[in-house]
């Protein structure tokens, strides 16, 4: 374990490019509970009323869709950046990361001090609302608090009355295309690709791995389970994504003071 830390901050330090794929379990590291698994909202509520058809089609589907939303969102506002967060904040600061693919919606990363520029927030963010007519953007906190006062109507554009929703890619919803493509060229152009905490099965994010190593990047996967692209990672560690992320930073601050 501590070789392939070792090796894994050398990487990082001859790297010219270095992206970190973020999935799903850095943030459950944070206590966000991943919607996918048992105990789930999704156990609770129909994920029929979540497809973004039925967002657009009618009104019960939307306020059911918000009150979903409000119960995913009040974990994510409370939670704090973990060390593996801050392990990839300080990589920007020392000047070792091209940017940050992240599933995760959020925020967490720019909690932990990334730039904007830097993070590519492929399944968009809990912390906005946007209409999905005129695409105004507002404050979640504020949208939540006037679906409060209203006993969980289903709020509606200041300024056209389109049907606001969280600026996140729902079911059915197509992903962001300016986000997935600067994803897939940062995935192409990179020297070394680190995903941490995603079991990359999820498409077309998962393509990305593979989109990195067919051009020559090394590819080194920090998950806690076994993921389908284990095989041709040149480095596979099986761990918390938190203490691993430590640990390579650690021996990167140790490397980088050796080095002057
Ligand atoms: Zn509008």
């Amino acid at each position: 374990m501590n070789d392939k830390i070792e090796k894994v901050a050398q990487w990082i330090i001859t790297s010219k490019r270095t992206v970190v794929f973020a999935g799903a379990g850095l943030s459950t590291e944070s206590g966000i509970p991943d919607f996918r698994s048992p105990g789930g909202v999704w156990d609770r509520y129909d994920p029929q009323d979540f497809y973004f058809q039925n967002f657009l089609s009618n009104e019960t589907s939307r306020e059911k869709y918000w009150q979903m939303a409000t119960e995913m969102y009040e974990p994510m506002k409370k939670a704090q950046p973990n060390p593996a967060h801050l392990a990839i904040a300080e990589m920007e600061k020392l000047g070792k990361l091209d940017c940050v693919i992240t599933q995760n919606v959020d925020g967490l990363h720019f909690k932990a001090g990334n730039s904007e520029e830097r993070v590519l927030q492929l399944h968009g963010t809990a912390m906005h609302v946007s209409c999905l007519n005129c695409r105004k953007s507002y404050d979640r906190d504020m949208i939540q608090e006037r679906l409060r006062k209203t006993g969980g109507k289903a709020p509606r554009c200041d300024d056209c009355g389109g049907f606001l929703k969280p600026a996140t890619i729902s079911f059915g919803q197509s992903m962001p295309e300016k986000e997935t493509e600067e994803a897939h060229r940062r995935s192409s152009l990179c020297d070394l690709f680190i995903v941490i905490g995603s079991s990359l099965v999820v498409h077309p994010a998962a393509s990305m791995p593979l989109v990195a190593k067919q051009n020559g990047a090394r590819l080194v996967i920090i998950n806690r389970d076994p993921t389908p692209y284990d095989d041709m990672a040149d480095a596979v560690i099986h761990g918390q994504a938190g203490t691993t992320m430590a640990g390579i930073l650690e021996k990167l601050r140790e490397k980088l003071k050796q080095d002057g």
